[in-house]
């Protein structure tokens, strides 16, 4: 579900209606990590590790 070009990438999750970016140069902080789970609601708890 990767797409997208720089140092943004962009993920939309499988259903489609969640949508979130990260900056590939920051690492997985807790704070982005947490982010990304929150932009992607419809996925399980735990799916990005
Ligand atoms: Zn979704």
């Amino acid at each position: 579900m990767r797409e997208g070009k720089g140092d943004h990438e962009r993920w939309t999750c499988p259903c489609g209606k969640h949508k979130t970016a990260l900056v590939q140069d920051t690492e997985n902080s807790p704070g982005v990590v947490g982010q990304i789970i929150k932009d992607m609601a419809c996925l399980p708890k735990g799916w990005l590790q």
